[in-house]
Formats: structure tokens, C-alpha cells, sequence
């Protein structure tokens, strides 16, 4: 993706779809599993980032580009590791 930037006197800049998420300028721990976390911390956590996630612009690229990737950590695209998981071994999904 390519826009015109007046902060760079109209010079285009090249944009990929994480300039555009929701998380960048979050602290994104608490995205990924903690090695010590409970079950509980760990649907808090999952919970807290999907509600990051929800309104995000980019959630159709990040989810797209976890699965294609089959990223093995963490909430992206508002899908934890545990549903995309679910989605590469259901013949339907
Ligand atoms: S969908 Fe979630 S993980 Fe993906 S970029 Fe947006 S906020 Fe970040």
C-alpha cells in the first residue's frame, strides 16, 4: 500500500497492513502466552487482546496473514493459537 505523506512533503511512503493495526503502539505482551500464566490469566489475557482486536482496521489482514504463516503464538486477528489451530486440522475449516 502506498500513500502521498504530507509530513514527508507529499513524498509517497510505502505501507504494509501493520501500520495500520490497532496494537502498534501497544505493549504486545499481552498478546502472547507467559510460560507461568494460570488457565484463568490466560482466557483474561486472550480476552483483553481480542478486544484490541475487534475494532482493529487491519483484522482481516492480521488473521489472513497468521493462518497462511501458521503463526504458533499468540492472538492475531482476534483468533487465538488454540482456534487457528482448530481451523488448519478441521477438514471444513
Ligand atoms: S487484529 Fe489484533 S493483533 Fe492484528 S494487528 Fe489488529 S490489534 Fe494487532
Amino acid at each position: 500500500m502506498a500513500h502521498a505523506s504530507p509530513l514527508l512533503g507529499g513524498a509517497e511512503v510505502h505501507l504494509t497492513w501493520r501500520d495500520g493495526a490497532a496494537c502498534r503502539d501497544l505493549d504486545t505482551a499481552g498478546f502472547f502466552p507467559s510460560p507461568c500464566e494460570s488457565a484463568g490469566e490466560r482466557a483474561a489475557r486472550e480476552e483483553a487482546a481480542r478486544q484490541v482486536c475487534g475494532p482493529c482496521p487491519v483484522r482481516v489482514e492480521c488473521r489472513r496473514h497468521a493462518l497462511t504463516v501458521r503463526e504458533p503464538y499468540g492472538v492475531w486477528g482476534g483468533l487465538t493459537e488454540e482456534e487457528r489451530r482448530a481451523l488448519y486440522t478441521d477438514p471444513a475449516g
